[in-house]
């Protein structure tokens, strides 16, 4: 186990503060599907620092068990090898449903199974939610507003999506995903939350996810120039990863449905990152243009009043920051290829 790791495995299970057995919450059983992949093991790993017990799901399809090695051996942590496409039967209280490709290249590389994970996959888990009572999260995502014609994106934009793109297999497979949450909420009275992500970065991504900060920082470390897709003109929010993960835990435990836009406000354009790129990893930095992608939306930015508001959320950690963190951990992975 490198230093890295054990000092999770020990902020994990052992340097717990001592809490009076009877000031204790009782543990929850958690199950989080897709728990393997970037945003899934930090939230895991504050799970288990709280004192959950947790079950993982993931079919490995583009996450590693590299993320989740310190919680080897623990017996508050579980990892069942499971596409959650099939259906399955396990007893929990919560469920984080997080499992889908994320990244553009890799649910547009076999866009039937993304339909196929957001929308089977989510009605198995929500089939599982309404047998054993328990509370129901979705992460759905800024894409459902697809190339957004409202600037920016409040809860109740609903969106401007290309059904017959080549993004129409996530962007409308987690609109459904959000039309099964809200069904069976009314219908079958599941307690259900809607989150929707914007742009998320940080330590875990995969290095060849293939989005535009995991691109650039990788490029930036091998002395390779950045990647700009189209004019740099486009814009996104980045948003750091223990944000999101504070902002889905409040969601989950509080009593609003959502949707709940959870992200950065802090707008950049691609331009604009390869600046920040210079200024955090390399000065030298050079830069190519290559073809715009399809379908790529213009402009995105959230409107956060509701999280704010509801859930006394809102990110606290800035790009610069953020992106020195991770900068370490690509570095440290790159040397180790
Ligand atoms: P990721 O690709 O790193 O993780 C997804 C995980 O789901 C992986 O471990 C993968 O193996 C697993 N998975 C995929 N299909 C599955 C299936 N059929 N059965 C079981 N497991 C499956 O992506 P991420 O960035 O961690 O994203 C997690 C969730 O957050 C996704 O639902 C994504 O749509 C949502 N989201 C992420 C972002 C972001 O910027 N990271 C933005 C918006 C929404
Ligand atoms: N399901 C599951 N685990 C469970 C309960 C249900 O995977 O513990 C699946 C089930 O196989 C079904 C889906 O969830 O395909 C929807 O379940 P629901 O009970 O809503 O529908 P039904 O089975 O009545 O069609
Ligand atoms: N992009 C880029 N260079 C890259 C990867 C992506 O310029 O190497 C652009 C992409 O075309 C999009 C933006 O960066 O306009 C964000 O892309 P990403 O895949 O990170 O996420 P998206 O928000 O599109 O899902």
């Amino acid at each position: 186990i490198s230093p890295l790791k054990s000092s999770h495995f020990s902020s994990a299970v052992v340097a717990r503060p001592m809490i009076p057995i009877g000031l204790r919450k009782p543990s929850l059983r958690v199950l989080v599907t897709g728990g393997s992949g970037f945003v899934g093991s930090h939230l895991v790993d504050r799970l288990i620092d709280r004192g959950d017990s947790v079950i993982v799901i993931d079919n490995f399809y583009t996450g590693r068990k590299g993320n989740a090695v310190h919680h080897i051996g623990n017996p508050r942590y579980e990892l069942i090898r499971h596409d959650v496409v099939e259906p399955i039967l396990v007893e929990v209280d919560q469920i984080y449903h997080l499992a889908c490709p994320a990244s553009p290249v890799h649910y547009k590389r076999n866009p039937i199974k993304t339909i196929m994970t957001n929308v089977i996959g989510t009605l198995n888990m929500l089939g599982l939610a309404k047998r054993t009572g328990a509370r129901f999260l979705l992460t759905s995502t800024s894409e459902v507003y697809g190339d957004a014609l409202e600037y920016p994106q409040k809860e109740n934009y609903w969106g401007n999506a290309n059904p017959i793109g080549v993004r129409g297999c996530y962007e409308e497979g987690k609109r459904v995903a959000e039309t099964l949450a809200m069904d069976y909420h009314r219908s079958a009275g599941v307690q259900v939350r809607i989150a929707r992500i914007f742009n998320t970065y940080g330590p875990r991504m995969s290095i060849d996810d293939g989005r535009v900060i995991s691109n650039f920082v990788a490029q930036a470390l091998r002395r390779e120039p950045l990647t700009i897709y189209g004019d740099g003109n486009q814009t996104r929010s980045f948003q750091y990863v223990s944000d999101l993960i504070a902002g889905l835990i409040k969601l989950m435990d509080g009593e609003n449905v959502g949707p709940f836009n959870l992200g950065n406000p802090g707008e950049f354009t691609m331009l604009d990152l390869v600046e920040v790129i210079k200024e955090t990893i390399d000065p030298s930095a050079t830069v190519v243009f290559k073809p715009k992608t399809a379908d790529d939306p213009h402009r995105r930015k959230p409107d956060i009043t509701k999280a704010k508001q509801l859930l006394n959320w809102e990110p606290k950690v800035p790009l610069r920051e953020g992106l020195s963190i991770m900068a370490k951990d690509f570095r440290r992975r790159i040397q180790n290829e």
